[in-house]
């Protein structure tokens, strides 16, 4: 499927595990006016302990290093691109996005909204905390940009694609990203249905559109995309949902899958090529189109040796394959 991906065609990316280390870490707490640092770890990572996004591994881990001993939840309510909810220790907890721990609850989170920016416009994502309606906090949870992300990026694009981040997280993290990669565009603050939509907008639009991603919360889209590649490090969901896995969760295996699709296709081509051409030769003079003029017939035994010398070149041309540069 990878070589239908001619130049001018689209991939979307998801910013963890693909573009991101996807191994973010427990960066900073804020505590909100009558919280304590370890009171939020507590609570935050008790929920988290049930999610399987990066950033409850993170806040997860952030705990333990301290020796947090996570408390019973019971409740336990998962909202893809929000956040987590549940009872810890009888108070109702919710840690995700603002909107998520807003709602219905922690009007006053708004209040957390500004040392939340500074720490988004760092490149981090800001998770909020709120407890029996109260805004208690934010914790701040970094995942640097790969390595090697430039360089897969600058070989998607010399292979004639344009990359277009697609995010759940905030605008303000998203932008520190996409500053940093150059990309041709951005959508942050997008749940799976809008990712899944903006893949059919692109493909309506007459787009080949490639997505990758890691998460559930990329499983429609990858199911929506010309192409879908999932994350090998990334959930199950995503790569049922996936035509294609990286099972190093390396970027870079997308532009070597898109070039020997390519060498591939080609290499079929010019094996229809000589099929044909032994063909268009042999038959004729096998029907005997030269006897008249030449007295030349093709005896049985050349005509069995140009057989499997067809299948000879075909099956050589193929393999050349190996020695492909990719
Ligand atoms: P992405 O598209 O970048 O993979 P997601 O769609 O998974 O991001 O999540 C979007 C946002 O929702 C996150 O940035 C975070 O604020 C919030 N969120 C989702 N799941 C959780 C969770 N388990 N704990 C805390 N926040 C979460
Ligand atoms: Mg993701």
């Amino acid at each position: 499927a990878l070589e239908r991906l001619e130049r001018g065609s689209i991939a979307l990316v998801d910013k963890t595990g693909t573009l991101t280390e996807g191994r973010p870490e427990l960066a900073d707490i804020l505590p909100a006016e009558g919280f304590e640092a370890r009171e939020l770890r507590q609570l935050a990572a008790a929920l988290e302990q049930n999610s399987e996004h990066p950033l409850a591994g993170a806040i997860v881990a952030g705990a333990r290093k301290r020796n947090i001993a996570p408390a019973p939840v019971s409740g336990f309510r998962s909202t893809p691109a929000g956040g987590v909810a549940g009872t810890v220790a009888g108070r109702a907890v919710k840690v995700g996005n603002l909107d998520f721990a807003r709602n219905d609850s922690a009007a006053g989170l708004r209040l957390l909204e500004g040392a939340a920016a500074k720490l988004q416009e760092e490149g981090k994502t800001a998770v909020f905390v709120a407890v029996d309606g109260v805004p208690a906090g934010v914790l701040a949870v970094a995942d640097p940009i790969k390595e090697t992300t430039a360089e897969a990026l600058a070989e998607l694009r010399s292979l004639g694609l344009r990359i277009i981040m697609l995010t759940g997280d905030n605008r303000r993290t998203a932008a520190f990203v996409a500053d940093r990669l150059d990309l041709d565009g951005v959508h942050a603050e997008f749940d799976p249905a809008a990712k899944a939509a903006h893949v059919a907008k692109m493909r309506s639009e007459g787009f080949k559109a490639a997505m990758a991603g890691d998460g559930i919360n990329d499983a429609p889209a990858l199911g929506e995309a010309e192409v879908g590649i999932a994350m090998g490090t990334g959930t199950d969901v995503a790569i049922q949902s996936a035509g294609i896995t990286l099972v190093s969760g390396d970027l870079r295996g997308i532009a070597k899958a898109i070039r020997l699709g390519r060498a591939t296709l080609h290499n079929i081509r010019q094996n229809l090529a000589f099929a044909f051409l032994y063909n268009v030769l042999g038959i004729p003079v096998a029907a005997g189109a030269l006897y008249p003029l030449f007295g030349l017939l093709l005896s049985p035994i050349l005509a069995g040796a140009a057989m499997s010398l067809s299948s000879v070149s075909v099956i050589a041309n193929a393999l050349r394959l190996r020695w492909v540069r990719l």
